[in-house]
């Protein structure tokens, strides 16, 4: 047999995460996860799962009783969204050309949902007016938007109005903020959205595994009323209801650490407060901003849309995008990331989440920056151009 380290040699290396999530996670939420195991019907587990729905319905801001983590990523509650909202043959509003709007247009695809494209630019925020011409032209049944866009570092500012919209057609929303809840305001109820979905690896840090999702009566309703039954099993609201609702009843074996884990996460946000957690994450993220300005680089969301949690900023010409997070990673184990699809190349995503949203965080990834920008021939000194001299070799 090969010989293997022993677990306690596995020590990955130290990075700081700066990068679109997974973000650092707390101490705490990292000493939950040893919490010893009981089983997922153990009376002191449900009362676990009671705090961590109450928990969430204080982060997404909602007085929903379908509030639950999805076992799976971020990307299962979005499956869990789409799937058990959007019936065969219901008409689905989306922004295809968008990374999410994409992926959630496979989903409502494989589950039978005929996908109408809200033709706009995949790189500004979504315009009402835009989807208010789509609606008049289309008989809507769900529309899906997302709220905070890590792959453009844009935040949706008008969602009420959006909401407002698919109500007069007696239509759905759904509402990607998986890189918005527990960092940057997301009101539910407020808001009138029917469903919304997050993942705990990025504001709420916490590992990737458990994904919050809230649900409104009137959209549980239409899911407890399909003509056919949601075609995911593991995935069926109707299902887990009878995990997550009132039986308790095992419907699939809850990943129990994981959820330890979001239950001390979403401690530490009831305990700093959910309004002071945003104010922490605008004033920190604006000294990201600030600083970043200060070396001459450019955001690419306008101010009036920029996502806190997420902060696009332009590539100057003549520096290579990716040469700079090697180098960032290789000499100060820290992580940011290139752009994602059509944006690679041209921007670098640097998240502000969770615990990583601390000044320290910011001042270190400012002085990493300026010297992996040095070491491209990038003058940090002059901040009104973004001048490049060339390579001395
Ligand atoms: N939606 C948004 C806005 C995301 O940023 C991500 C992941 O980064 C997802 C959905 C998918 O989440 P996951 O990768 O946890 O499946």
């Amino acid at each position: 047999m090969t010989e293997r380290p022993d677990v306690d040699e596995l020590t990955p290396p130290d990075r700081t995460l700066m990068g679109p999530g997974p973000s650092d996670v707390h101490p705490r939420v990292l000493q939950a996860m040893s919490t010893p195991l009981v089983g997922h019907l153990d009376p002191s587990f449900i009362e676990i799962m009671d705090d961590v729905q109450d928990l969430l319905r204080y982060t997404f801001q909602t007085d929903n009783q379908w509030t639950i983590p999805v076992s799976g990523t971020g990307s299962a509650a979005m499956e869990t969204a789409v799937g058990n909202l959007v019936e065969p043959d219901d008409n689905v509003l989306l922004r295809t050309s968008a990374y999410w709007g994409d992926r959630m247009a496979q989903m409502a695809r494989r589950v039978g949902g005929n996908v109408v494209d809200l033709d706009v630019s995949p790189h500004a925020p979504v315009d009402p007016e835009d989807v208010k011409d789509s609606f008049a032209q289309n008989d809507i049944d769900v529309f899906g938007f997302c709220h905070a866009d890590t792959t453009t570092g844009i935040r949706q500012t008008n969602v009420p109005e959006l909401t407002a919209i698919a109500r007069d057609h007696d239509a759905y929303t759904i509402m990607d903020c998986v890189t918005s809840l527990g960092g940057v305001e997301v009101q539910v109820d407020e808001w009138g959205v029917d469903a919304a979905y997050s993942a705990n690896q990025k504001c709420l840090s916490s590992p990737p595994g458990t994904s919050p999702l809230t649900m409104s009566d009137r959209a549980m309703e239409k899911v407890l009323n399909r003509d056919s039954p949601t075609k995911s099993w593991y995935l069926d609201l109707s299902l887990l209801e009878g995990y997550w609702g009132s039986d308790r009843s095992y419907h699939h074996t809850a990943p129990i650490t994981n959820v330890y884990a979001l239950y001390e996460a979403l401690r530490l946000v009831a305990e700093e407060g959910i309004e002071n957690r945003w104010e922490r994450h605008r004033n920190v993220a604006g000294k990201l901003k600030a600083g970043l300005q200060d070396l001459g680089l450019e955001m690419f969301a306008e101010d009036e849309h920029w996502l806190h949690s997420l902060n696009a900023v332009k590539v100057p010409d003549g520096v290579d995008d990716k040469e700079v997070i090697a180098y960032l990673l290789e000499e100060y184990d820290l992580e940011i990331a290139s752009g994602l699809g059509a944006l690679d190349g041209d921007i670098w995503r640097i998240g502000c989440m969770g615990y990583s949203a601390r000044e320290k965080n910011v001042e270190y990834v400012l002085s990493c920056l300026s010297d992996a920008l040095e070491q491209q021939g990038y003058d940090v000194n002059s901040s009104e151009t973004a001048n490049v001299s060339p390579m001395s070799n």
